[in-house]
């Protein structure tokens, strides 16, 4: 009896390495990427210090997310904290330094969906929730719905006991001079000429993560378009369009000219194409910018499916962007030639 015992146990530690072997060489691959909006990002516009800073929040912001996927946490998890730290930078057009109303106010659109069980959530038009990727997480585990906008959103938002801020927490300098900049030329209408109107118009956040269980996710939060009127919602805080993910297919995060994205359904597009027609996530990706650009929209698209393969496909000069690998390899980029 102790012998055989002894044989078992021998046996089922031998298996058990094996199979440990096996789990760490068949375990699913993990990723996350980033970006920070997309648009007239040009070298020759750019101080060393801001591209600095831009390259260090990017990386700083990933790395978050990326600990936590390594710590077996989930792409949902990911996704809503990576977000955090670009929506908190004034860097971005997302939360803190968000872009301006016409009436000089932030109101912010944000959008998430988990990749597994489809589930989505979304808010548009808040202007005092502090991170809106939250309130739209929020709107998807704790309400019956998956979009909510305006006050109500707001309301909802501080009924869970979110963070809720003055709106002119989010207001920054730079904001402000690019409203007036863009209020200006729109009245000589050159507005959508002009390489800093048109930068000054975008630059939202998002992202997508993929974790060790093979589960994706995606969320975008934005401040919209600079100098927006009549409460303007665009692309980022519709499911579809601009934040898309499903397991079957890929995770989804937009940046642009919204109104192209919506008319051009983007973000799902690029699913459909990869679940349907069984193209890769690059083909798919170019094949719906394309569509957008001979619309005469820009912008891009941040693409991760379930085997950790990612595209970054973007039509404008620069899209601010970052990968990073279940090795931790991680590449930060902001212009086309990079
Ligand atoms: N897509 C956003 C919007 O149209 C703007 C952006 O991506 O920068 O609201």
């Amino acid at each position: 009896m102790r012998i055989y015992s002894v044989v078992l146990l021998s046996f089922s530690l031998l298996c058990c390495a094996g199979e440990n072997q096996n789990l760490k060489s068949t375990e699913p691959p993990f990723g996350i990427v980033i970006h920070g909006g997309a648009g007239t990002i040009l070298k020759q516009n750019m101080t060393s210090e801001t591209e600095k800073a831009y390259r260090e929040t990017l990386a700083k912001s990933i790395k978050v997310g990326h600990a936590i996927l390594v710590a077996g946490g989930t792409s949902q998890q990911a996704v809503e904290k990576t977000i955090h730290v670009m929506e908190n930078s004034p860097l971005f057009n997302a939360g803190k330094g968000a872009v301006l109303t016409a009436n000089g106010f932030a109101s912010l659109d944000a959008s998430f969906m988990n990749g597994e069980t489809l589930d989505a959530g979304a808010i548009a038009g808040v202007s005092h929730v502090k991170n809106p990727i939250t309130a739209a997480i929020g709107v998807m585990e704790q309400s019956p719905h998956v979009m909510l906008s305006g006050k109500g959103a707001d309301q909802f938002a501080m009924e869970l006991g979110l963070d809720t801020v003055p709106n002119a927490y989010f207001i920054t300098e730079r904001r402000k001079n690019a409203l007036k900049r863009v209020q200006d030329s729109e009245q000589k209408k050159t507005a959508f000429y002009d390489p800093f109107i048109k930068e000054a118009k975008f630059g939202t956040v998002g992202c997508v993560a993929l974790d060790k269980k093979g589960n994706l996710s995606a969320g975008t939060s934005t401040g919209g378009m600079t100098n927006k009127k009549w409460d303007r919602i665009g692309d980022a805080p519709i499911i579809g369009a601009g934040t898309y993910a499903n397991n079957a297919s890929c995770g989804v995060s937009a940046t642009g000219w919204g109104e192209f994205f919506i008319r051009s359904v983007v973000a799902h597009d690029i699913a459909a194409l990869v679940e349907y027609k069984g193209l890769d996530i690059a083909t798919a990706s170019k094949q719906v910018i394309q569509k957008v650009e001979d619309l005469g929209g820009d912008g891009g698209v941040i693409v991760l499916d379930t085997e950790g393969n990612v595209t970054m496909e973007f039509n404008t000069a620069g899209m601010y962007r970052a990968h990073m690998d279940a090795k931790g390899n991680l590449s930060v980029k902001i212009y086309k030639d990079e």
